[in-house]
């Protein structure tokens, strides 16, 4: 027998019925779709969202849809990243303690992995009494769209106006 339903085996493809369920939420229509919609495009703002969501089962509300990211980021089913200066961006890959790429120019946000694995994977030269439960690291550039598109001017000291022809 498998002593456990909820264990490592469905980390990869869980089925978000059996995700809400066990955070204790009904498993709603729009809350499934957001669920499993977000899988397949993790760091998606909640405008994205209600736009997919609302595409796929037709008369959901934005407000019912930001209720439901704001459900399941508060029963842990959804982890919600706040660049600073950018739209929150909510991803279904929680609690593995990633940290995240963010262009400053769109927006766009990737994900890096944890160097060990386990939370806090970065240790501050002074913790000041705290007991560290977590690290959270944005790494900030610019992607290479953006790059791309700034190219012309990257800074002053290199002004070619007249190369793009
Ligand atoms: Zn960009
Ligand atoms: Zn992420």
């Amino acid at each position: 027998m498998t002593p456990s339903t909820s264990g490592d085996d469905a980390r990869s493809n869980p089925d978000p019925r059996a995700l809400l369920h066990d955070a204790g939420l009904r498993a709603t229509q729009p809350r499934q779709a957001v669920l499993t919609w977000l899988r397949g495009h993790p760091h998606s703002t909640a405008e994205q969202v209600a736009g997919a969501i609302r595409y796929e089962l037709g008369s959901v509300s934005t407000q019912a849809v930001y209720d439901v990211l704001h459900a399941c980021t508060t029963a842990g089913l959804l982890r919600r990243i706040e660049p600073a200066g950018h739209p929150a961006r909510f991803e279904t890959r929680t609690a593995d303690n990633h940290h995240h790429l963010v262009c400053r120019g769109c927006g766009r946000t990737e994900d890096v992995d944890c160097v060990q694995g386990v939370a806090p994977c970065l240790t501050p030269s002074s913790t000041a009494g705290y007991v560290l439960e977590e690290a959270e690291v944005v790494f900030w550039g610019l992607c290479p769209q953006c790059r791309s598109e700034t190219s012309e001017s990257p800074d002053h000291s290199h002004h070619h106006e007249e190369e793009c022809s």
